[in-house]
């Protein structure tokens, strides 16, 4: 296995984290009804849930929230993030918002009307959901690869040209407002997409004229993918490549709680001066006044020098090669999990881990319960809880293809240990995998189930 490339920092402050015994964590599960979302977050060890708004900031990041303007308008902290904005993204307007569905919820209240469409790779779920609030309907059109767990495909986050273009000349392009692609595709893997696809993408959207934004939240990532994977791309810079890929879209959203490295924080940009004069309108509605979004100035300057470190290609290096190095010690172990490893996490196959449990009971829950009793440990269920539905007409259950759980790795925040910590823990329960039983609801909710609903073990 190639060498993992050391975390290029050094550890200033610390946060203690501490290992509750076996007693307690059974009991911890108990109380929040077998749902990991209800555990208490001093009660887990290692916290893999998400890798939003997670990261460690660095220490020019906490030097910069000192420097932060908190002026109503015109905020020295609104300049400094304007420039970054400008030397990376090089849109030509933009606004903060205070996360990225801030951003979609503005975007689509302003181009989406009932019935309407919005074709992208994958949307994320607050994307699909912002959507769908403005009576629109999003289009997932990624390449069949994507669904094809252990398909090495180098950028299966990819759109299929052909069916887009299809899905256009079928629904037509007046009913579609906007064109979106997600970059890496989250709700996908976190899979990168190619700039050769993303052309391709742009070109088609152009041909029709259909405005084309990137939903950017792991940009810098799959811009580090793109240098490792796409031939010409390997004596390019990450910034480079970053100006290549916006230059090809009309705009972005974009939550910078992912690859700027921030706590809260997010923006949407675009080159349309009529759609950015409303959208400054929507802003000041719904976010606050236009040069501060729904922040502090101390955000948008944590956020500043965030972008740049986000695109540093030893920090890129590290972080590609952490999760490359938790998936390939899984492998190792026989644990199955989906191939090859995306950008943020690696998602384990609980589907082929736990055969014997019946997609009616929730091998992705008995997984998800399973690391945090024996480790601590808490990641999250991406399967029938979270999926799965009666069908409208049959009233039968329709289950979906994957039973997964996603380990999502903060950035700069854990070390090489704790992935092997990670490891070892799943390693021991695979190999009593057999002894593992399903779940059952005791409680669940119509909507969003899996952030509250309640079990009990079968
Ligand atoms: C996190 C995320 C969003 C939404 O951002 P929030 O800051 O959580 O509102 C949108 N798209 C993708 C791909 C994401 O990963």
């Amino acid at each position: 296995m190639p060498i993992h490339p050391p975390e290029p920092f050094r550890i200033k402050v610390v946060e203690p984290i501490r290992l509750v015994n076996r007693a307690e964590r059974e009991e911890a599960l108990r109380q929040a009804g077998y749902n990991v979302f209800a555990l208490r977050a001093e009660d887990v060890f290692i916290d893999l849930l998400t890798d939003s708004g997670t990261g460690a900031m660095s220490h020019d990041q906490w030097a910069a929230l000192l420097h932060g303007d908190e002026s109503y308008a015109g905020a020295r902290s609104y300049e400094r993030l304007a420039e970054a904005m400008q030397q990376i993204f090089g849109f030509r307007h933009f606004m903060p918002t205070h996360q990225g569905r801030a951003a979609e919820s503005i975007l689509t209240a302003l181009l989406v009307k009932e019935g309407q469409y919005v074709p992208s790779n994958m949307h994320f779920d607050t994307t699909d959901a912002n959507i769908r609030a403005r009576g629109g309907r999003p289009v997932n059109l990624v390449i069949p690869q994507a669904s094809q767990p252990t398909d090495r495909h180098p950028f299966k986050g990819n759109m299929d040209i052909q069916k887009l273009r299809l899905f256009i000349q079928d629904v037509g392009v007046e009913n579609i407002p906007v064109g979106m692609i997600t970059i890496t595709n989250n709700a996908g893997g976190g899979q990168p997409v190619s700039m050769e696809n993303l052309r391709a993408v742009a070109a088609t959207y152009r041909e029709f004229g259909i405005p084309f934004f990137i939903d950017a939240c792991r940009f810098a990532e799959n811009a580090y993918f793109i240098k490792l994977r796409e031939p010409g791309y390997q004596d390019k810079n990450t910034l480079e490549i970053a100006h290549e890929i916006f230059a090809l879209a009309d705009g972005a959203t974009m939550s910078a709680k992912k690859d700027a490295i921030v706590n809260i924080g997010g923006f949407l940009a675009m080159n349309d001066d009529n759609l950015y004069q409303n959208a400054c309108n929507e802003l000041i509605l719904r976010e606050g006044f236009v040069t501060y979004g729904g922040l502090a100035g101390r955000d948008l300057d944590a956020m500043a020098v965030g972008l740049w470190e986000g695109l540093d290609e030893h920090y890129l290096a590290y972080r590609l090669g952490q999760t490359a190095y938790l998936a390939g010690r899984l492998l190792e172990k026989g644990i199955p999990i989906i191939e090859p490893p995306g950008g943020h996490a690696v998602y384990l196959d609980a589907g082929r881990l736990f055969p014997h449990i019946p997609q009616s009971d929730f091998p992705g829950q008995a997984l998800a319960v399973e690391l945090y009793r024996q480790g601590a440990i808490r990641a999250v269920e991406i399967g029938s809880v979270m999926f799965a539905h009666p069908d409208p007409e049959t009233g039968e259950m329709v289950y979906p293809a994957l039973e997964l759980v996603r380990l999502a790795i903060p950035r700069r925040v854990y070390t090489q240990s704790h992935l092997d910590y990670v490891v070892e823990t799943i390693a021991s329960i695979a190999e009593r995998g057999e002894a593992v039983r399903g779940y059952r609801f005791t409680y669940a909710p119509d909507l969003l189930r899996h952030f509250t609903a309640r079990f009990e073990p079968l």
